[in-house]
């Protein structure tokens, strides 16, 4: 089951915002107090840490670690020989580590238990240690981990920035995780050809910043974009606000160069034509990193709008909202972006950011219109309209660029916002027809009764892509179990109104038992063989996109644990 996280990837100092309201890692007056105490004890040829929240006893002995153990007394290993999980790596890590370290130098491997800690989990509330994690800076720097992974039997993990809501780049079968925040160079900028080359790593909105004087922009737009990779968005085809008008990832990739599990690298498409042949990029794109490692893309940069307007449509029954939605596109008109927000999401997203969102209404529709100048004033005009005659009390239209980026900046952050009023909460991402918003906003009510638990509702409403948020606590295991089930029948009924099980945020780990609701065994008999072809041996990503027969409740912690999905 997928949370939205903290801060994904603690290491890189992302800009998501916080999901739970005392984030690991920062103790509170308990735990410091706690934490004096077990210090004022520590003997002296040990050390004391506290790595999120819990207290490390580390023993070293002639300069060399020999155990470090946790004051929980659950885990402990001793130096590199006994890891805390009998794992192929750790039969072998001495001479792995060595190896790594002549590939990409020391300073490019992480293999302590509170190193390894930082990247046991993305977004989502599962938790998986890798054995050891490495930083390539280059693409032969990825060929020789993926050669030494083959040669010892290694399992392979790509991570980007760790935001990932399906559990994507988590090691579920530990072995080793390749993290690419060394790998973010933008290669070439080709403005007059509209494209740009870079590696896997370079954030989102960095490539859209560094083209933005010259009136170009990178199209998709996840709401993680301050801090989630293109290597990301490729492998997990990511949307954003915006996909309504310009589409996801895989419209926006030219070509690839992936490092495939033995090692060999091969390029899929071309920046400037269409090459004959299979589309092997798109059968990357998506891919969720189970079929080859990519280590650049060349991307397509778009052009920006002579003129923007951004409405905020306000009202006082969420009803009015949902047919808003489906009346502006039945009159032909497709906005760039158009979202919806109900009142319990607008409320938390006000406190945080001071947007200027209503705090008494009901629902929001945030929607913006880009084009040629007179053409926007039309379509806006317009779209006031038909939000009248749907019962908006109010439209208002943003006044300056700044006005507009702090709406944005309140829809962006709105899972961090929400982070504030609960200690967890579920986010659900499933697909509907966009007519039915209605119905499924009513479903959802009945839900949030049935269940007895909180739902908030932030939608990419344009294209029928629900992200009901359910609030819980999970030390509270009966609720947990509760939340679970909620979140199984949204989904289920996603599905039998001809929806799909995940709109953006992926399979990965959390879904993959729920793609035979979506395919037959054919289909996914088909893309086994397709996954075979390229991860014969299945090391690359395991466990991830395609049915294991293992349900997620296998893992530990949090909904994974207790709830059914
Ligand atoms: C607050 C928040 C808001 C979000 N909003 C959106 C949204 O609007 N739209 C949306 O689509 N998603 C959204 N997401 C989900 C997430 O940000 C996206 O899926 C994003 O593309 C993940 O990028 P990442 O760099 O963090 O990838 P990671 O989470 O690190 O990895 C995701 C997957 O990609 C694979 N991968 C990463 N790099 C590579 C590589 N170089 N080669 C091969 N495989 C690779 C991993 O193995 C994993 O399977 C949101 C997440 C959060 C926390």
């Amino acid at each position: 089951m997928g949370m939205a996280c903290a801060s994904p990837d603690r290491s890189r100092g992302c800009a998501v915002s916080a999901q739970r309201t005392n984030p690991r890692g920062l103790p509170g007056a308990k735990e410091r107090v706690h934490h004096d105490a077990m210090r004022s004890r520590t003997p002296k040829f040990a050390a004391l840490t506290t790595i999120r929240g819990r207290d490390i006893l580390r023993v070293r002995a002639f300069g060399v670690e020999l155990a470090s153990v946790w004051h929980s007394g659950l885990v402990c290993h001793t130096g590199f020989f006994v890891h805390s999980r009998f794992s192929r790596f750790a039969m072998k890590s001495k001479g792995l580590f060595r190896e790594l370290a002549r590939i990409i130098g020391e300073d490019g491997v992480l293999w302590r238990q509170e190193d390894l800690m930082l990247y046991e989990y993305d977004a989502l509330s599962s938790v998986r240690q890798p054995d050891v994690v490495v930083f390539p800076r280059k693409t032969e720097h990825v060929v020789q981990i993926a050669k030494l992974a083959l040669r010892h039997d290694l399992p392979l993990v790509a991570r980007g920035a760790g935001t990932g809501l399906s559990g994507g780049s988590v090691a579920t079968e530990g072995g080793i995780l390749l993290v690419f925040s060394r790998m973010k160079r933008i290669l070439e900028i080709d403005l007059e050809n509209q494209r740009a080359r870079v590696q896997p790593g370079v954030v989102n909105l960095d490539l859209s910043l560094a083209v933005a004087d010259a009136g170009y922009y990178f199209a998709p737009d996840p709401s993680s974009q301050k801090a989630c990779t293109i290597g990301g968005n490729v492998a997990e085809n990511s949307g954003g606000p915006h996909t309504l008008a310009y589409g996801v990832t895989t419209n926006h990739v030219l070509a690839l160069e992936v490092v495939l599990p033995d090692g060999e690298v091969i390029h899929t498409g071309a920046s400037h034509w269409d090459r004959p042949g299979y589309d092997l990029t798109g059968v990357f794109v998506g891919s969720e990193g189970t079929l080859g490692i990519i280590t650049e893309a060349t991307v397509r940069l778009s052009r920006k709008p002579e003129a923007v307007k951004t409405l905020l449509a306000i009202y006082d029954q969420v009803v009015g909202a949902t047919r808003t939605v489906a009346a502006i596109t039945a009159r032909g008109i497709t906005p760039a972006a158009l979202e919806m927000m109900d009142g319990f999401c607008l409320r938390a997203v006000e406190e945080a950011t001071h947007a200027g969102y209503p705090m008494d209404c009901a629902a929001v529709l945030l929607i913006e219109v880009e084009g040629l100048k007179e053409a926007v004033e039309e379509h806006a005009d317009e779209i006031e309209a038909v939000c009248r005659e749907n019962q908006a009390r109010e439209v208002r239209r943003a006044k300056s660029a700044e006005e507009r980026d702090l709406l944005w900046k309140g829809r962006k952050t709105a899972f961090g916002a929400l982070g504030r009023i609960s200690p967890n909460y579920y986010v659900q991402d499933g697909v509907i027809p966009r007519t039915r918003l209605p119905e499924m906003l009513e479903f959802i009510g009945s839900i949030e009764k049935k269940f007895d638990l909180h739902i908030g509702n932030i939608f990419h409403a344009g294209d029928g892509n629900l992200h009901p948020l359910i609030m819980y606590d999970e030390r509270n295991r009966e609720q947990t179990a509760r939340v679970g089930k909620a979140a199984r029948e949204i989904i289920m009924r996603c599905v039998e109104m001809g929806g799909s099980i995940t709109g953006e945020h992926g399979v990965g780990l959390e879904k993959s038992d729920l793609m035979p609701l979506i395919f037959s065994a054919v289909d996914l008999e088909l893309m086994g063989r397709i996954k075979n072809l390229f991860n014969p041996q299945g090391r690359l990503n395991p466990g991830k996109l395609l049915p294991t027969g293992k349900m997620c409740g296998e893992l530990r912690g949090g909904l994974a644990g207790g709830g059914p999905v």
